[in-house]
């Protein structure tokens, strides 16, 4: 039964250390009850506390570690049915699926083109992260030489899918490090499977008939020291599929049913013969649920919206995207470029970036933190406003890189020009355009005044 944040504040050392990254147990103790912090980040807390906390402070889906270096994820850790209600946290991974019996030359093709789809968006890097080795014949040797494969030719996480013990132990040797996640343990082979992820502490996916036998599967592996799970609950019809997300999530955050708290994988794969129909049931996995979600195949058409859907949906809705302040040089700019100023939401930042890069004009942009707020928005909460704007623009250091002092704003702030003119004595404020659309033009058109 999960403790409220009082109940969790009364076991704490309440000695307001703020070591915990908080300044009290208080707010340490809340943000535990929220799902925020980890038990671990107090180091004060005595072993008697701890017993009884671990329980309440576990977030309801265990975050599940697997990969390795950039492309190392966590899965799980979620608290929310809704991401309305506060927000999701860990993404699912996107992963595309290998078999053994394909040629080196058809595995390395793919994993060229995979490791092509990488898109830069609001600073992020947006990529699929992972490969599903599957065994189709039970060959240790063939199994660990794809593993190997798929090492020197990309930097893809794995998981790996062998019914066969001794194929799962020659790849789990040949991607040492890489933190796999072995799939999967079935109420026929558990006994077999279960211990060799548990001897190299791997996460571990397990497979029903339905979500009962996920369960009672969950709990015989938990009860064996099994930590990490992942659950698939075996359905390839999309319905029921759906439903099985939905009914895992409620499971787990509603009912606070432990043996059902695990982040799932999910094989649109497996649920279409096409790679569209593949993608849009993708999609509805990305939206409802899924840990992971397992293609046949990436496609440049394929992959970037569900990069995108992914984007949207595990962004915090109460905290804007933003870039950071600074001098953002754009096409190559000296001394004699124009300077243009915006402010730090991030899709602002992007347009306007966008349109000088597409003009070629060399330029500077200077992007003031606005708390993630765009030019309309910041300007009418007094964020953008001209005086603060003016101390911005001279503390940035940009009268250091040009031998001009034209400083072009946004059309839609026009009224700070004034007030920024008299913080920055003897620079020339020229109104942009409104539309970023129209900046090329602007800038190419633009002289010193
Ligand atoms: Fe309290 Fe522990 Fe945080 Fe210190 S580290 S403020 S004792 S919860």
């Amino acid at each position: 039964m999960a403790l409220s944040g009082i109940q969790i504040f009364k076991l704490l050392p309440k000695t307001n250390c703020g070591e915990c990254g908080v300044p009290t147990c208080l707010a340490f103790a809340m943000n535990l009850a929220s799902g925020k912090a980890e038990l671990d980040a107090c180091p004060y807390v005595s072993e008697e506390a701890r017993a009884q906390l671990a329980e309440a402070s576990a977030p309801p889906i265990r975050p599940v570690k697997m990969g390795s270096g950039d492309t190392e994820r966590t899965v799980g850790g979620e608290t929310v049915l809704f991401r309305h209600e506060k927000t999701f946290f860990n993404a699912p991974i996107l992963t595309a699926a290998l078999t053994t019996d394909m040629s080196d030359d058809v595995i390395s093709a793919k994993l060229k083109n995979w490791m092509a789809y990488q898109y830069e968006r609001v600073g992020l890097n947006l990529r699929p992260e992972m490969v599903a080795i599957k065994d189709v014949d039970g060959s240790a040797e063939r199994f660990a030489a794809v593993v190997n494969l798929v090492k020197d030719n990309s930097d893809f996480g794995f998981v790996l899918m062998s019914e066969n013990a001794d194929a799962l132990k020659a790849g789990i040797a040949a991607c040492d490090g890489y933190r796999p996640l072995i799939y999967a343990a079935t109420k026929e082979n558990a006994d077999q499977i279960g211990p060799i992820a548990l001897e190299k502490d791997l996460p571990l996916a397990v497979k029903g008939a339905d979500i009962g036998e996920v369960k009672e599967l969950t709990e015989k592996l938990t009860a064996a020291g099994h930590k990490d799970l992942v659950i698939d609950s075996g359905a390839r019809e999309v319905k029921q599929a759906f439903e099985d997300s939905v009914a895992l999530r409620r499971a787990a955050l509603i009912n606070k049913d432990r043996a059902l708290g695990f982040p799932t994988i999910n094989f649109p794969c497996e649920m279409a013969d096409s790679l569209e129909m593949e993608t849009v049931i993708g999609a509805m996995f990305v939206a409802k649920y899924g840990g992971m979600v397992v293609m046949s195949d990436f496609q440049g058409e394929s992959v970037f919206p569900l990069l995108l859907e992914r984007l949207n949906i595990y962004t915090d809705p109460q905290r804007p995207m933003v870039v950071t302040q600074g001098i953002y040089e754009i096409n190559g700019p000296d001394e004699n470029s124009p300077v243009c100023i915006t402010t730090n939401f991030s899709l602002t930042y992007f347009i306007v970036s966008g349109e000088i890069e597409a003009s070629r004009v060399p330029t500077w942009l200077l992007i003031m933190d606005t708390e993630g707020l765009s030019v309309m928005t910041a300007w009418a909460a007094g964020k953008f406003a001209g005086d603060a704007a003016g101390i911005f623009v001279k503390k940035s250091g940009i009268d250091e890189k040009v031998g001009h002092k034209n400083i072009i704003i946004p059309g839609y702030a026009a009224a700070i020009s004034g007030d920024m003119e008299e913080e920055l004595p003897g620079w020339k404020v020229l109104i942009g355009p409104r539309e970023a659309a129209h900046l090329a033009k602007f800038l190419k058109e633009w002289k010193v005044e």
